[in-house]
């Protein structure tokens, strides 16, 4: 147990350690959790799947379907309640113009590789396992992947004008198989308001062409309307090339410098203005995602405190990657990174319980971040 020690907010906040300044509440204060997935790719790796830039994950889609589906189901046995479909590097930035003629058929299979997992999960004993926390959600849902369109950490490539176009197939070919929609990684406030734009008008377009078939009862016609109009949920990813983990700082026990600024998007704009954003859209959640542990923290607290000072019903979430910080600055989507050293499963969970203190309830791992690391989260929060 760890003693109760924060500190107040102040403008500049320094990147925290699991193992302080972690308030506790009581366990029946604790929101329910819900237990995301975590990174799809290094898994594939690890079963021996096809793994390699510029597709990356999207490649087992065409060459091992079976890994995919195997990885959405390990990760449902570890207590994972939502998964998130593997269509994250289906975009022209990993597949060039092939996106084109094979994205949107890439994307179905992917959808449909994690709705068959569930339905796979539901058939096995072993799924009792998974919801046996009494805050757990009880059912898994599928989150439809929206990424960003234009590469991972790149609000400099974001293109407005081209977005509807590379949008439409992740919508489309997803829409039937998820429960809610999960734009990962955003840069910037402009590329999550553009999602939620092109998301919303889809929406109106797919009821509006409900509404103009001939539907057997209007009560039919009102469930598919409602089953249309799904949970948006929008995942930042926050700047963390001012933390200064060295590679050979790791091996030791002292403590780097880890002084940051107040929490950022990659884009610079401040996590403050990117949170009022999503609640002045009214989205169901907002998340942070593919940065490194240690600044996740101080942008939940920044978050946590708007949405209450505003009452919003607005959720909060957490998944961080696993990368080692010196590589930052090298393209997200360039090469195959290297992964931290204190990547363990135990470690992972002590950042998980600082967040959940902090007001996350909706927590899983980015890239790096594992079935393990994701059991593990499962059986303790
Ligand atoms: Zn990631």
């Amino acid at each position: 147990m760890h003693t109760q020690t924060t500190s107040p907010m102040t403008d500049t906040v320094t990147a925290t350690q699991p193992n302080d300044s972690l308030t506790t509440p009581a366990p029946n204060s604790l929101p329910p959790i819900t237990i995301l997935d975590g990174g799809m790719g290094r898994e594939l790796e690890r079963r021996g799947a096809p793994f390699r830039q510029p597709e990356w994950s999207a490649l087992s889609l065409s060459l091992a379907p079976d890994s995919v589906r195997d990885v959405h189901l390990d990760y449902i046995k570890a207590g994972a309640t939502v998964i998130t479909v593997n269509s994250y590097a289906v975009t022209p930035y990993h597949l060039g113009d092939s996106f084109f003629s094979e994205g949107e058929q890439l994307i179905r299979t992917a959808a449909q590789l994690a709705f068959e997992a569930v339905q796979e999960s539901e058939k096995q004993v072993d799924r009792q396992q998974a919801s046996k926390k009494p805050n757990h959600s009880a059912a898994v849902q599928i989150a439809g992947c929206l990424p960003p369109l234009f590469g991972s950490y790149h609000p400099d490539l974001f293109d407005s004008t081209q977005a509807p176009t590379i949008a439409r197939p992740l919508l489309s070919a997803q829409i039937d198989y998820v429960d809610m929609w999960l734009v990962e990684t955003q840069s910037s406030i402009v590329e999550a308001q553009t999602w939620h734009q092109l998301i919303t008008e889809f929406t109106a377009t797919q009821k509006e062409s409900i509404s103009n078939k001939v539907i057997t009862s209007k009560k039919e016609a009102t469930s598919r309307k409602e089953s249309i109009s799904k949970p948006i949920w929008i995942a930042f990813t926050l700047d963390d090339s001012q933390l200064d983990i060295a590679t050979d700082d790791l091996d030791s026990s002292a403590e780097p410098s880890r002084a940051v600024s107040k929490p950022m998007l990659r884009s610079g704009e401040s996590v403050a203005e990117a949170v009022q954003a999503m609640m002045a859209l009214n989205v169901d959640a907002v998340l942070f995602n593919c940065s490194q542990p240690e600044v996740m923290n101080a942008a939940l607290q920044t978050a946590k405190e708007l949405i209450d000072k505003a009452s919003h019903p607005m959720q909060l979430g957490v998944y961080a990657n696993a990368f080692v910080s010196k590589q930052v600055h090298k393209q997200a989507n360039a090469q195959l990174r290297d992964m931290r050293e204190d990547n363990t499963p135990e470690h992972y969970l002590t950042w998980a319980e600082l967040w959940q203190a902090s007001g996350a309830n909706i927590i899983g791992g980015c890239c790096g971040i594992g079935v393990e690391h994701i059991e593990r989260l499962a059986q303790h929060l």
